[in-house]
């Protein structure tokens, strides 16, 4: 990512409302994006900005296929089984119709353009950085304690009598959040605001079927600042200007 040419930055502004209770996993564990929507860090529950990063890549790459474009599968989310042998691999991301993982000394898709490659130490950056998002208005009775039996995963038998206990976050909590956008070209911002309404729908975290994990997600301003004879100047965007980018971009071939 081009930092010493940096001339413009997007930030799009984003509050959330939780819809169902949401499970809360301890911030010093291992993240899974399917797994944990929300963490709490310093006493305080946030949405990670790694958890929101990978529901929107999930989102748009299923967008773009869906309209016939080509994506590539991250290395992470081919199973392992597939992944020793190249004849393999390649025969099961065939199969589910993607590209290989993208090379970042070659031309990417537009999901790694926006996202970044993943896996490997010579990764791209991609145009978007994913903040966490915080909290608002917190008061500690947004947090509710919940017991459950532990089930052992092989046997669904109840494991020797362990009770577990989870926190969850009520529905109707708040947060906020940033995605800001380094040099981006308009198209990617208005992906992102696309990959957004989709996961409005399709929810974010696990158990989704069983009503978890329902967020509300709102756009609350998108600001470009633009780097003009020295000075940083702000001026508000609409949604509009960068969905229309998008669109032009879904129907131009390849
Ligand atoms: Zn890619």
């Amino acid at each position: 990512m081009g930092f010493e040419k940096l001339s413009n930055i997007i930030e799009v502004e984003l509050s959330f409302k939780t819809l169902s209770s949401l499970s809360i996993q301890a911030g010093d564990q291992p993240q899974t994006v399917a797994e944990s929507p929300i963490i709490k860090l310093g006493g305080e529950p946030i949405i990670p900005g790694s958890s929101l990063k990978g529901a929107l890549r999930s989102s748009l790459e299923g967008l773009l296929s869906a309209k016939g474009k080509e994506v590539c599968v991250p290395l992470a989310a081919i199973p392992k089984e597939h992944r020793r042998q190249e004849e393999d691999r390649k025969k099961y991301v065939k199969g589910i119709g993607r590209k290989e993982p993208c090379d970042p000394a070659n031309t990417v898709c537009p999901v790694c353009e926006i996202f970044g490659t993943t896996g490997g130490n010579k990764g791209l950056s991609g145009s978007a950085i994913f903040q966490d998002a915080n909290v608002i208005n917190y008061s500690p009775e947004q947090l509710l304690e919940r017991s459950h039996v532990a089930i052992t995963r092989d046997t669904h038998s109840q494991a020797s009598g362990s009770l577990m206990t989870n926190e969850t976050i009520d529905k109707g909590s708040k947060f906020k959040g940033i995605i800001r956008f380094i040099n981006p070209k308009e198209w990617q911002v208005g992906a992102i605001l696309q990959a957004i309404e989709w996961l409005k729908q399709l929810g974010i975290g696990s158990k989704k079927t069983a009503g978890y994990g329902q967020l509300e997600i709102t756009v609350e301003s998108i600001k470009l600042k633009e780097l003009k004879d020295g000075k940083w100047v702000e001026v508000d965007k609409n949604e509009k200007t960068f969905i229309d980018a998008f669109v032009d971009k879904l129907n131009k071939a390849g």
